[in-house]
């Protein structure tokens, strides 16, 4: 398999092997990285792989998806990354990413038993392995220098924890993070990660990201990295879990299912979008958003439209804040029928010019629901107190503010006789002050996270200072 970048010049050849993106974010070009064509499952096919997911497993299940995209690691290791990762030691069921029935048609996906209790585990768990393993055969080494206001640097942490050959430098704004979160990520002690809380915002802290990596030749001399979630490996490892849903949810390849996705950068729906390009024969895929809603926004409109900062709201659901969505480029690709030059040009000239383009008279939009089955909807504060409180009272079911935007949007998009999927993004004690406020109770503590706010941790308040950074990140590269 190989890959091309969403901004390729018609004609180009240029061509990459799944290794070779493994470790880089964007393509030089400033694209993202797809497949060349995305591998087809037959209805035969698809009933094997339920079997394989019901009598062997998930991790299995894992591998036969994976090895359509990587032929550049040996089948056995690829098999043995994906049984090292996906195991019920870490991510608690058998079944790795178990169902459960709401009102009638309508189930939860539980993607947030790993690790940091957020779904980011599901591929970031996958990334930690693979990149000790391509280190280790290339003897190179990684730092990993981030910005996180939560839930990515935390399931980074606990992916690269240990590893050999990776270091981990995480900036997170000083005293904005919920207490638990900065427990979970201030209490490792591994000696390779390093937690950098500045005193600012999230901004300064991607500030201080960028700095960095535009300085190319400090990039290169200090082996500099990321994993944010344009990274092709974190798209693949999600497309597992569509699979496993809707082997849960049917009983034959005639069945068709809908997934509703809480989406911030749509990279978690992309990796559905890969999915049903693949076949699995999924009806609609429902992008919710919160108040942030440039992306639902476009599904309605065909206008895409970027936010500046006073645009963009700090919500209760607030790893779904965001100003653009990064893997969304990915997706217009396809719509456009893969003219990479086109967007380039949307991407590229008309983002970068006027900060927002507009396809509501490109013949191309309309497919987008038709072809591609995409539908959206938004949901608010009010609408994820009211998602909290219900779903408590019918179900006894406790879901956090980003799954219950997933659950109102779900209930909008409804088809009938066919099963509608959300995905469980994270546990609700992440989020607790808005549980509290919904239910007027402290949110379900799963086993094993009694205490962690009273645990020792190991953090270094700094300033905004990127010759500071640099020199720490220089210092402790050896
Ligand atoms: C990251 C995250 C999202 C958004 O996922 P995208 O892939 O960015 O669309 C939603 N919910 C939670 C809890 C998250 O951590």
């Amino acid at each position: 398999m190989n890959y091309l970048s969403t901004r390729s010049p018609a004609g180009s050849t240029e061509r990459k092997r799944f290794c070779e993106i493994l470790l880089e974010g964007l393509a030089p070009d400033g694209g993202l990285y797809l497949p060349e064509t995305y591998p087809q499952i037959s209805a035969a096919r698809l009933e094997e792989l339920r079997q394989v997911y019901k009598s062997q497993g998930y991790a299995d299940l894992a591998f036969e998806v994976l090895s359509l995209f990587i032929d550049d690691i040996p089948a056995e290791d690829l098999r043995a990354l994906c049984r090292k990762t996906y195991t019920q030691a870490v991510f608690g069921t058998a079944e790795i990413v178990p169902l459960r029935p709401l009102e009638s048609g309508l189930w939860l996906e539980a993607l947030s038993n790993g690790p940091t209790l957020a779904f980011k585990d599901m591929a970031m768990q996958l990334l930690g392995n693979l990149f000790e393993y391509e280190l280790a055969r290339r003897g190179e080494e990684l730092n990993i220098f981030g910005a996180t206001s939560g839930d990515t640097g935390s399931a980074a942490e606990y992916a690269m924890r240990g590893k050999k050959g990776v270091r981990v430098f995480m900036t997170s704004p000083h005293g904005r993070m919920s207490p638990f979160q900065q427990a979970q990520m201030f209490s490792l002690q591994d000696a390779n990660i390093h937690n950098l809380a500045v005193k600012g915002v999230f901004d300064d802290c991607q500030d201080l990201v960028k700095a960095v990596s535009n300085d190319l030749e400090y990039k290169r001399r200090y082996k500099i990295g990321t994993v944010n979630s344009i990274n092709w490996a974190r798209l693949l490892a999600q497309v597992v879990y569509y699979f496993a849903g809707y082997f849960q949810c049917t009983s034959n390849a005639t069945e068709r299912v809908s997934f509703t996705v809480p989406s911030g950068n749509f990279g978690n729906v992309c990796a559905g979008h890969v999915a049903r390009m693949m076949g699995l024969p999924i009806h609609k895929l429902v992008v919710a958003t919160n108040e942030n809603d440039v992306l639902d926004e476009f599904f309605r409109t065909g206008v895409y439209r970027v936010r500046g900062t006073a645009d963009t709201h700090e919500t209760s659901s607030p790893s779904m804040d965001i100003s653009k969505a990064s893997n969304f480029e990915r997706f217009v690709f396809d719509l456009l029928g893969r003219d990479g030059d086109q967007t380039r040009a949307l991407f590229g000239d008309a983002l970068n010019k006027t900060g927002h383009f507009d396809l509501s008279e490109h013949p191309a939009f309309a497919q987008a629901a038709a072809r591609y089955g995409f539908e959206s909807g938004k949901s608010t504060h009010s609408n994820r107190l009211t998602t909290i409180q219900d779903t408590y009272q019918r179900f006894n079911e406790m879901v956090d503010t980003h799954t219950a935007d997933g659950i109102k949007v779900a209930r909008e998009h409804l088809t009938p006789g066919v099963p509608m999927v959300v995905l469980e993004t994270a546990l609700p004690i992440k989020f607790a002050a808005t549980i509290v406020e919904a239910l007027g109770r402290e949110p379900v503590r799963p086993a094993g996270f009694e205490g962690i706010e009273a645990l020792p941790k190991r953090v270094q308040v700094i300033e905004a200072d990127v010759s500071w950074v640099k020199n720490y990140i220089a210092s402790h590269c050896d």
